[in-house]
């Protein structure tokens, strides 16, 4: 599983792939890899547009 944010609401979401449509603003938002955004993760992995 992944997890996903959207990156227009901030909604995160666990899936294998992100959704078309965002559950929570049901725009066609787009979704940003956030798997092992934690501190204990050296940020491996993570999309570089989340801060
Ligand atoms: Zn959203």
């Amino acid at each position: 599983m992944t997890r996903w944010k959207c990156k227009n609401c901030g909604y995160i979401l666990e899936a294998d792939q992100p959704p078309e449509k965002c559950p929570n603003c049901q725009q066609p938002c787009e979704f940003l890899n956030q798997t092992c955004y934690t501190p204990d993760c050296s940020k491996a992995g993570v999309d570089k547009r989340i801060k």
